[in-house]
């Protein structure tokens, strides 16, 4: 079996969706399992609602669910032909929204909007989504079977960014999911949530429906995981950013995690991990073409040898240093740095060290001012707001003749704050004020892919 996600911008009308299904349709012998994320901007709203009714405007907060729930009647009445079809599936919705407005009530006489509660609200999206896909396919003639992620995607409790619980995930889907592909039917499910053992409903973080179907992969033992979304695989830089990219062939697991995890927002970094262990492929394609073979990302390649293939970019980070007021010993200030690290559960992207100075990046959405100030009881703190990175990713860096040479040619006159490179020999980051991040986005593509000849590793995109 394989497992097919669909993202947000492949689900976002009618028209997408009837995409959808013919591309299901076609991998109809592989035996697919299909996680569905929710329609473009969708959870957005969701979270727009659930503030707009923290800020107690009750009204304003069903009124933006409203429009997102006409959304997606709008589509049901322009994929679905039948009448009664349509008319079964407004029940669930009808209820789902009052179950809605509901939470807006209580969220907006508490005014306190809690990670559980964002995730009640936000599990909405990708249920509404999966049974309109479910139903169309349906429609189409194909045995669907709507599976709600309750019943097996179990995760642990913490709200907003939860872990699944990978031996009860397995248990579950083998129960639930199996014996439908047994009889030739097709799971329809849920990318992004999750249940806690007891039964509430979480979410895994943001884009993390990438991460659902490597899950279901890793659990089921799938032949592969496809990631069908807007472009056609894994470009050499964001096309939004960069023109004249070019589409990686084949990637490894691990470049494709540091690609993601440096800002690449075509796969959520998770995915490659409950794959990994198994050695899964993941293939990343286009739902709009569907020709093509897009990326593949498995094993590294044999050969060893050292080339770039892609490029990330975070358009703001911070840069926090830490100085400490005494030398006591280093291994015991860089120990209270990173306990404080810990305890607020700060994953840094990048740290640079000198004796007694650590500078590390931070891109979340913390309180930064509280992280300094608890920081300065290690030392003396600097924070540098206003920075952006950019990271060359690719194989066998580390010892790569050159690799500098070219990297700082490239960026001359801009103004560097900080590099890191080494670590994994995948990559090569440099931060630098946010603003110059195009621009050096931009002439690094033109160093590294500007006459790319690899025709083994680098192709055209279709479009
Ligand atoms: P989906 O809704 O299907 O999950 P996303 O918007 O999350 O899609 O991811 C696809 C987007 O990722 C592309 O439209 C592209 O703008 C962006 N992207 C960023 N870096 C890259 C890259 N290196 N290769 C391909 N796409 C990239
Ligand atoms: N719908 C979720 C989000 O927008 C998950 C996803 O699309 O991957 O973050
Ligand atoms: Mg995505």
């Amino acid at each position: 079996m394989i497992v097919m996600k669909f993202g947000g911008t492949s689900n976002k009308d009618a028209a997408a969706i009837s995409n959808v299904i013919r591309i299901v349709t076609a991998h109809l012998p592989l035996c697919p399992v299909v996680v569905i994320s929710a329609i473009a901007k969708a959870t957005n709203e969701l979270e727009q609602a659930a503030r707009t009714a923290a800020a107690g405007d009750a009204e304003g907060a069903v009124q933006l669910l409203g429009t997102l729930f006409a959304r997606h009647d709008g589509i049901l009445e322009d994929l679905l032909r039948d009448r009664n079809r349509i008319a079964t599936l407004r029940e669930p919705f009808a209820a789902w929204f009052g179950e809605l407005r509901q939470l807006v009530q209580g969220v907006a006489i508490l005014r306190e909007l809690t990670p559980r509660t964002m995730d009640a609200f936000c599990s909405y999206g990708e249920r509404l989504s999966s049974r309109i896909v479910a139903a169309g396919l349906e429609e189409s003639g194909v045995k669907s079977a709507w599976i709600d992620a309750r019943e097996f995607m179990i995760t642990d409790d913490n709200f907003g960014l939860a872990r699944p619980l990978m031996e009860e995930v397995t248990e579950r889907l083998e129960r639930v999911a199996r014996p439908l592909i047994d009889r030739g039917q097709v799971p329809v499910t849920q990318g992004f949530i999750g249940v806690t053992r007891t039964g509430v409903y979480t979410t895994m973080g943001r884009e993390s429906s990438d991460y659902s179907a490597s899950i279901i992969g890793a659990a089921m033992n799938a032949e592969r995981v496809q990631i069908w979304t807007d472009v056609d695989g894994i470009l050499t830089a964001d096309p939004r950013m960069v023109n004249d990219v070019r589409k990686v062939k084949r990637m490894s697991f691990e470049e494709a995690f540091e690609l993601s995890y440096f800002g690449a927002k075509v796969l959520h970094p998770s995915t490659m991990l409950p794959l990994l262990e198994k050695n899964i492929p993941v293939e990343i394609r286009n739902s709009r073409t569907r020709e093509g073979t897009g990326t593949l990302v498995d094993l590294p390649s044999a050969d060893g040898a050292a080339l770039v293939k892609s490029i990330a970019f975070k358009p703001a980070v911070t840069v926090v240093s830490v100085s400490p007021r005494k030398r006591l010993g280093q291994y015991l200030f860089w120990e209270g740095v990173f306990s404080v690290l810990q305890r607020w559960e700060i994953n840094a992207g990048n740290v640079s060290t000198s004796e007694y100075t650590i500078a590390f990046t931070y891109d979340g959405s913390g309180d930064i001012d509280a992280l300094a100030r608890q920081l300065e009881e290690h030392g003396n703190v600097t924070v540098m707001g206003g920075k952006g990175s950019v990271c060359i990713v690719g194989s066998s860096l580390r010892g790569c003749t050159g690799l500098l040479n070219r990297v700082f040619n490239a960026l001359a006159g801009v103004s560097i704050s900080m590099v890191a490179y080494g670590a994994s020999g995948l990559n090569v980051t440099v931060v630098m004020d946010g603003a110059q991040v195009p621009d050096a986005l931009a002439r690094l593509h033109k160093e590294f892919f500007g006459a790319e000849e690899r025709s083994d590793v680098f192709g055209v995109p279709f479009n």
